[in-house]
């Protein structure tokens, strides 16, 4: 396959069309595991250890978002939650072989009261893939996906967006919206992008604000710290995670000293890592979820996941 590339090697290609496949597969498998009653930890834990059974890494933890909760919720350690019964659940997945990252998410549906929610969260979706290609205007696109999900009678939610992948960057700069706005920049061919529409029903408010709990942290700058153990965590951090999100979960060497606690928080405090809060929809109504990452070129794009 000749492409013409603007920022892509072979190699870089080959690597995101393996995280591509093994995402794939990934998300096909939850969609066959996850069930009511089970304990969200072992959701989280399951895709994360299929990820690295199949050759890449998570290349953020797996978040399990519950009904109001559009996103960034992951199990922290010793999680006590379960599936709750009547739930719509989003799973957004994440893998990388050294840095290149795919992105992926799907809805299940605990309810049948949501299948339409879910089933426009895809046809969003897919509509957005036919119609992306290089030269196109980033706000066309928005329009697309919103016309979409309002012609079906729902809403999305206005902000929550795709996103520009990059090397060890799930979020590279540029957002896909998707509502129409005004914007003059433009689809490039060789980028990498992460497409998701939300959306939840037409009397919410159609918008998500932080939520209390925060359990996915990243790497951000190399501070002078104190504390030794804070020092030897936020290289191992560093060393593993790159500037990729992770979990207290993926701690588990360090969680046993005494004054890991007090370490962690130092990190916080100095802000040599940040901490991505829930994403909680303002007015309590359900959201779905449906995400693929795509390769743009001239005229269409390739689906990687
Ligand atoms: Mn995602
Ligand atoms: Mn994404």
């Amino acid at each position: 396959m000749r492409e013409k590339m603007n920022v892509l090697d072979e190699d870089a290609l080959k690597k995101y069309k393996r995280a591509g496949k093994i995402l794939a597969e990934t998300r096909k498998e939850m969609r066959r595991f996850v069930k009511v009653g089970m304990p969200i930890i072992e959701v989280c834990e399951k895709a994360e250890n299929l990820i690295k059974e199949k050759g890449a890494k998570p290349a953020f933890p797996c978040n399990v978002s519950i009904n109001e909760i559009a996103a960034h919720y992951t199990s922290p350690p010793n999680d006590q939650k379960i599936i709750p019964e009547n739930s719509i659940v989003k799973i957004d997945l994440g893998a990388h072989i050294d840095g290149y990252l795919t992105d992926t998410a799907l809805t299940l549906c605990f309810n049948s009261e949501y299948r339409n929610l879910a089933k426009t969260a895809e046809e969003a979706l897919k509509k957005a893939v036919e119609t992306i290609h290089a030269g196109m205007y980033i706000s066309k696109l928005g329009t697309i996906i919103e016309e979409v999900i309002t012609s079906r009678g729902f809403k999305p939610v206005s902000n929550l967006t795709g996103h520009l992948i990059g090397r060890y960057q799930v979020h590279a700069g540029k957002s896909l919206p998707n509502i129409s706005h005004f914007s003059l920049s433009k689809i490039k061919a060789g980028e990498i992008y992460a497409i998701e529409p939300f959306v939840t029903f037409p009397n919410a408010a159609g918008k998500v604000r932080n939520g209390k709990e925060a359990n996915i942290f990243r790497f951000v700058k190399r501070k002078s710290i104190k504390h030794p153990l804070a020092k030897k965590l936020l290289g191992y951090i560093q060393q593993n995670f790159h500037t990729l999100p992770f979990a207290e979960r993926w701690l588990r060497k360090f969680t046993a000293n005494d004054g890991y606690k007090q370490a962690f928080r130092e990190l916080l405090s100095s802000r040599s890592i940040m901490q991505y809060p829930v994403f909680v929809e303002v007015s309590g109504k359900p959201v779905a979820q449906a995400e693929h990452t795509v390769l743009i070129l001239e005229d269409r794009c390739v689906v990687l996941t």
